[in-house]
């Protein structure tokens, strides 16, 4: 756990709806070298995994996640929501900790058995993380982990990826 990287993210309640404490990340990005660190972290993680492609979620998990696989050599497939990708496309539903949604990757974004590293800003209840499972899944890759930013421990999210290695550089 990195605690220094604690005092750039900043608390906003009641957003997008009352009773949601929002942690927002826009102030770490924001700072060149909690930025950097925030990389650094998460790719020291993922260090000796020999990923092939880093998976992440819009839009908040596209930065880290493109930024990782620079810093990996991998490869990146975006998740997106609907209507948002051109080609043909495989969908999960999922729940969010506000609302329901599902999300869309394209169905020849993975090659069968090729090693996949999901990426994503923060685990709140793991619903996202686990619909991106299900499609990684579906094309038949190898999911060898899934890290956080940030990790909602009190929300268990780790219950619903609990087939998978999971990592966070920061947990309240
Ligand atoms: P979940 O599927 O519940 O694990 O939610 C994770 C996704 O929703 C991530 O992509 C986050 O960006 C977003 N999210 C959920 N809860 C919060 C929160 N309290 N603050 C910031 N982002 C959140």
């Amino acid at each position: 756990m990195d605690t220094s990287l604690k005092k750039y993210i900043r608390h906003i309640p009641d957003f997008p709806k009352q009773g949601i404490l929002f942690y927002d990340i826009t102030t770490l990005l924001k700072n060149k070298a909690a930025f950097k660190k925030a990389i650094d972290g998460l790719a020291k993680i993922a260090k000796g995994k020999k990923i092939d492609y880093v998976v992440s979620v819009e839009s908040r998990g596209f930065i880290f996640g493109a930024a990782l696989a620079y810093k990996l050599g991998a490869g990146f497939i975006p998740v997106r929501k609907k209507g948002k990708l051109p080609a043909e496309t495989i969908s999960a539903d999922y729940a969010l900790e506000y609302g329901t949604d599902s999300l869309y990757m394209h169905k020849d974004a993975l090659k069968t058995s090729s090693r996949v590293l999901i990426v994503d800003d923060l685990l709140a209840t793991g619903g996202t993380a686990a619909a991106v499972c299900s499609m990684a899944r579906q094309l038949k890759s190898r999911i060898a982990g899934i890290i956080f930013l940030i990790e909602l421990c009190g929300l268990k999210g780790r219950e619903k990826l609990k087939d998978y290695p999971v990592y966070s550089l920061i947990q309240y």
